[in-house]
């Protein structure tokens, strides 16, 4: 098996299996589920996505399956490639606090919590990483970056090298070429030459996944209080586990349940907000669940792990293989507002849209602790709401629930302001 990164130094993986922390997992998914089933009007067809988190079904299943899977990380590996060799695609970018400690023996403590609850997975096992038989890494920040030079003592780890800027003219040719590599390294590895036909389709399934999260988007933005964040950011991420066609069937039953629910007035929302800055992954919705007991709602956000995730879809100006992979390429760059790129104000023009059309009281920035990428945007995007009079209020924070009650008090005051 081939691997980007060289084994002649590598460890013998540290391992700490460990019930108590995978029940502490499980317990962690359940309460939040809890919490989520106990809103008033909630709508049924929520419940499915929730099974994701709640329940190992879709473990079992990929451990049944024929197919290969692959852990990504990030925004910007094309999963529609992944499918076109039937190799299933599983997000492993993970909110769990519980997998923190074991990773930080292992790790460096000063990294972005996101990153170590994300290897602590490897650490204790059990999840999805364990399921992986490969694992495409995008060097996007730089903790995820030199992710891969541990994970690669756990599992195979590909590369996908990205360019620092998005700057069409100077990168197309490099970001086109990494992904045929990739295509290259996954026809060597399962043996098969790419189809163009299984390509085509599998565009075709990943368009009309983000068509019908499209019409869930415009539905939210007419009947904002439809529908909770904390759901709509629990249905999106189940994607990154599900099957697609069970996601997209789910979504559009979702559809049909918000077109009856919307015909009776829905609930007005006293405070509306958008939220932007680092991920918010299950089932650290910690930020969600205080704005909302304080009787303000997010409306919408603009994260990787959130609005970003779905919205964008690859449309081939040509439906050969060459025209294809140059369209994906596209749909996996030039959209993503990660920090890690620069010389693009992308996010600011992007919030500044979601905030008029959602028509928005106020931005909640996630500064997450060690992120430096998040913090050093974070003046540039304060700056520019500032002088458009758009009141924002960063939250600084970690995985923990130490700091509950400051954060409270930080957006009870910001709440007074702009009420
Ligand atoms: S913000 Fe960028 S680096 Fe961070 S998880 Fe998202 S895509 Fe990856
Ligand atoms: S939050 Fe920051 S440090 Fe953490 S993965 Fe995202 S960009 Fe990297």
């Amino acid at each position: 098996m081939h691997t980007d990164f060289e084994k002649r130094y590598a460890r013998t993986p540290v391992r700490r299996p460990s019930e108590k922390i995978l029940n502490g997992m499980r317990d962690a998914s359940r309460d939040l589920a809890r919490r989520l089933q106990q809103r008033p009007g909630r709508l049924p067809g929520l419940s499915v996505f929730e099974t994701m988190f709640t329940t190992e079904q879709r473990l079992a299943e990929l451990r049944a399956s024929d197919r290969r899977v692959a852990g990504t990380y990030c925004y910007f590996v094309p999963e529609e490639l992944l499918r076109a060799f039937d190799v299933t695609p599983v997000r492993l970018c993970s909110g769990f606090t519980e997998t923190i400690a074991p990773s930080e023996e292992v790790l460096p403590r000063d990294i972005c919590p996101l990153v170590k609850s994300s290897f602590g997975s490897a650490v204790v096992g059990g999840g999805y990483l364990d399921e992986c038989d490969v694992i495409i890494l995008p060097t996007s920040c730089d903790a995820k970056t030199k992710l891969g030079e541990y994970l690669a003592d756990y599992k195979p780890v590909w590369l996908l090298n990205l360019p620092s800027t998005k700057d069409y003219a100077i990168v197309k040719p490099f970001w086109v070429q990494e992904i045929k590599r990739l295509k290259t390294k996954l026809e060597n590895w399962t043996g098969r030459k790419l189809d163009r036909k299984k390509l085509k389709d599998a565009i075709g399934l990943f368009q009309k996944r983000s068509k019908v999260y499209r019409e869930l988007y415009e539905l939210r933005r007419a009947h904002p209080g439809v529908i909770s964040h904390q759901d709509w950011l629990m249905a999106i991420q189940a994607s990154f586990y599900a099957d697609v066609p069970t996601w997209i069937a789910q979504a559009e039953n979702l559809v049909q349940e918000i077109r009856k629910a919307v015909v009776r007035p829905v609930p007005d929302l006293k405070v509306k907000l958008l939220l932007t800055g680092a991920p918010v992954i299950w089932p650290n919705y910690k930020i969600l669940n205080i704005i909302d007991e304080l009787g303000a709602a997010v409306v919408a956000d603009e994260m990787c792990s959130g609005h970003q995730r779905l919205w964008d879809y690859a449309e081939p100006d040509e439906w050969t293989t060459d025209g294809m992979l140059e369209a994906l390429a596209s749909r996996y760059l030039f959209p993503a507002t990660c920090p890690c790129f620069t010389g693009t104000c992308d996010r600011v023009d992007k919030l500044l849209k979601m905030a008029e059309d959602f028509n928005v009281d106020g931005v909640i920035y996630h500064d997450l602790r060690l992120c430096q990428l998040f913090d050093m945007e974070r003046d540039l995007v304060s700056r520019v709401l500032k002088e458009r009079k758009m009141p924002m209020l960063t939250l600084h924070t970690d995985y923990g629930q130490e700091d509950v009650e400051q954060l409270k008090t930080r957006v009870e005051a910001f709440l007074e302001i702009i009420r």
